[in-house]
């Protein structure tokens, strides 16, 4: 736990910018902390979107029994939407989940930092962008983290909390508490390639394919050994095909030019199904067909 005098007291507004598939949960979990919070997208309809999906989210908690009317009234309150961003300067945590692109990331900082001398911590939910190279547009870059969610996030436990080198003690302190308020079990890790949740998991689930393209086993019965031998709840191969054979081809050649090792060269199975359109659930089929009941059972189970 972060100790009392951390700074942490001093957070009483979060800005979320962008409320896409990450922005919206994570505007969704700080405002249930009781947080205020400004949701900030630049376009109006995607604003709308999210704000729909914390409603739908909100509703599913309390049939669920996980949440109250109560919590729901009081979080929905809690939330503003604005397509203004210099307004975003007055919080006093900015979580920045916009589109994955370095120098859209680093012109967001750079606007706030114009629109206001607030001290404020900017935090990026980015998966894979170097937190140093985002911090050098910042005049504080002490301030500047990773605060890396998982989706969806209202349910996923996990945040990364990712220390650029300029990056300050006492913002890393500040950061953990606020996703321990949220719920979160916050990892504190080192900016590198991939940092941990992704040069793990992708390096798993390469392993599955390179395993696959030998005739090892069958994709199911490969997925079984680490859902019942290891007891993870979804096995490497299925995981790929819900997160999109084409969004793990493009970690996969990141990771391996970045890393420079061989455990991230892209079997060449992954490369066919991409070539083909195979995508994964998204398209139908990747390593299972989609378009089939067994599947169907194969994503619940
Ligand atoms: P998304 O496309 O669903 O949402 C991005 C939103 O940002 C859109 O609504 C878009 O209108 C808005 N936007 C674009 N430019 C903007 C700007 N200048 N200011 C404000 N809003 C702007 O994307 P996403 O999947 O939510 O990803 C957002 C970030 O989170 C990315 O950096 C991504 O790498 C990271 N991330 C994604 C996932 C995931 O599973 N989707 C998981 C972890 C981290």
């Amino acid at each position: 736990m972060s100790s009392p005098g951390s700074g942490l007291e001093r957070i009483e507004t979060i800005a979320v910018i962008g409320a896409g598939t990450m922005g919206h949960g994570i505007a969704h979990v700080a405002a249930l902390a009781g947080f205020k919070v400004l949701l900030n997208d630049v376009d109006r309809e995607s604003l709308a979107r999210g704000v729909s999906a914390i409603e739908r989210n909100l509703a599913k908690g309390i049939q669920l029994a996980k949440l109250t009317e109560d919590d729901r009234d009081r979080t929905l309150q809690h939330i503003h939407g604005t397509t203004n961003l210099d307004e975003c300067a007055q919080a006093d945590l900015i979580i920045e989940a916009a589109p994955e692109k370095l120098d859209l990331k680093k012109e967001v900082l750079r606007q706030l930092e114009s629109a206001s001398d607030r001290p404020f911590i900017f935090a990026s939910n980015t998966s894979s962008l170097s937190i140093t190279e985002i911090g050098s547009a910042s005049k504080r870059p002490g301030a500047v983290i990773g605060m890396h969610f998982f989706n969806p996030v209202h349910i996923m436990r996990l945040v990364e909390i990712v220390v650029g080198e300029k990056t300050s003690a006492e913002t890393v302190n500040i950061v953990k508490g606020i996703g321990e308020k949220m719920r979160k079990e916050p990892i504190v890790v080192k900016d590198v390639p991939g940092f941990a949740s992704s040069r793990l998991g992708v390096a798993l689930g390469l392993e599955a394919m390179r395993m696959f393209e030998q005739g090892v086993a069958s994709a199911q019965d490969i997925d079984t050994a680490m859902e019942l031998g290891y007891n993870h709840p979804m096995g490497p191969l299925k995981l790929t095909d819900l997160v999109g054979l084409d969004v793990r081809l493009n970690i996969a050649e990141y990771l391996h030019r970045e890393l420079g090792s061989e455990a991230f060269r892209p079997p060449e199975v992954l490369r066919r199904l991409v070539s083909e359109g195979k995508l994964g659930k998204k398209t139908g089929q990747g390593f299972y067909d989609w378009s089939k009941e067994d599947a169907r059972r194969a994503q619940s189970s």
